[in-house]
């Protein structure tokens, strides 16, 4: 039997590219059935947009079946729209793509070509067979000067703090295979960083460069303090790097004042105390009270998310599939 391939969709506001997408994606599903034996469906995550993105995607549904939908009842984060995705996965296969046509399309076949049928070339880590194909942007001069240094420095600072080794430029543009999915999906953490999460569950992957097009309508979802969030959460949610630098900081500052302390005793003894240095005193004062503060925050940081994880909130709530669409139902 031919296997099946599920294309996730996340996508928060995407009225004006989705039917350029579903039009630039339709000749490669062709494609892959004709020349690969693959069957393919759409899954479509609408993220609670508040535009016609949910009417849209009702319509696709209404005008081809093997184009599925999820609709959150509000705007849950793009990696709550993976998580649902993935859930939600019928397929053997499934491959996460942006809504905006910034993951070609085209690539798909390329990918699924690399996934069955394991090369030896020479970039490749480790050889195949690959669980896994994920592409990496090899085009960051295309972005502005902010988010391409900002991104770098992200990357390399994450793999420093965690023991993950996340690959420079790494994007969610990714195929993978049913045990991989599967191994996802048992991850049960609610602040989900998934380009983490796919390093974490290990597999064989192969990485590919891609370029990423341009995005032909509607913006980008991502505003910078979105995306420094978004990296705080990451580093948080897999390093303990933080917390150790808390600790021993703590230690430091500790001796330091214990000898500071015997340094000032002995120096009383032998040469009196002529009540000076109230500077050093209150300078100390403040830098202690800083560093307290800082890591209290820190501290308060890990344990809010250990409060959002013991809560065990859902990532995401659904609020309609294509199997309870209320405006096409009737016609069924
Ligand atoms: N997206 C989403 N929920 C969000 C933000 C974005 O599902 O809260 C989707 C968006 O519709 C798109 C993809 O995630 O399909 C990437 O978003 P975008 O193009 O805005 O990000 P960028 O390409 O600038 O990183
Ligand atoms: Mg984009």
């Amino acid at each position: 039997m031919d296997k099946l391939l599920t294309i996730i969709v996340p996508c928060f506001n995407e009225q004006e590219v989705l039917p350029l997408f579903v039009e630039a994606v339709t000749p490669v599903r062709k494609e892959l059935k004709e020349k690969h034996e693959l069957n393919t469906e759409l899954l479509f995550v609408d993220d609670g947009s508040t535009d016609k993105t949910l009417e849209i995607l009702r319509d696709f549904h209404a005008r081809d079946e093997s184009i599925r939908y999820v609709s959150f009842s509000k705007n849950f984060g793009k990696e709550a729209g993976i998580l649902a995705g993935l859930k939600n996965t019928k397929g053997d296969y499934a491959v996460l793509m942006d809504a905006d046509l910034q993951h070609p399309p085209e690539l798909l076949p390329l990918m699924y070509n690399t996934l069955t049928t394991p090369d030896s070339d020479s970039d490749t880590t480790g050889s195949g067979p690959y669980d896994s194909v994920a592409m990496y942007r090899d085009d960051r001069k295309k972005e502005g000067f902010f988010r391409r240094h900002f991104s770098s420095v992200f990357f390399r600072l994450m793999n420093r703090l965690s023991k993950l080794n996340i690959k420079n430029g790494a994007t969610d543009f990714r195929l993978m295979n049913r045990p991989m999915i599967n191994a996802i999906l048992s991850m049960p953490e609610t602040n989900r960083f998934s380009k983490g999460i796919f390093n974490w569950v290990g597999f064989n992957t192969k990485w590919l460069p891609f370029e990423t097009g341009e995005r032909p309508a509607g913006e980008s979802k991502w505003s910078g303090g979105k995306l420094l969030s978004y990296s705080f959460d990451a580093i948080l949610s897999f390093s303990e790097v933080p917390l150790k630098i808390c600790s021993w900081l703590g230690i430091i500052f500790c001796l330091v004042s214990f000898f500071l302390g015997i340094f000032h005793f002995i120096k009383t003894i032998i040469f009196g105390d002529p009540v000076a240095g109230f500077p050093t005193l209150y300078l100390m004062m403040l830098l202690l009270g800083g560093i307290i503060l800082l890591f209290l925050g820190i501290m308060g940081q890990y344990l809010a998310r250990i409060y959002l994880e013991i809560k065990q909130r859902p990532v995401y709530i659904v609020k309609e599939t294509e199997d309870n669409d209320p405006i096409h139902q009737k016609e069924r």
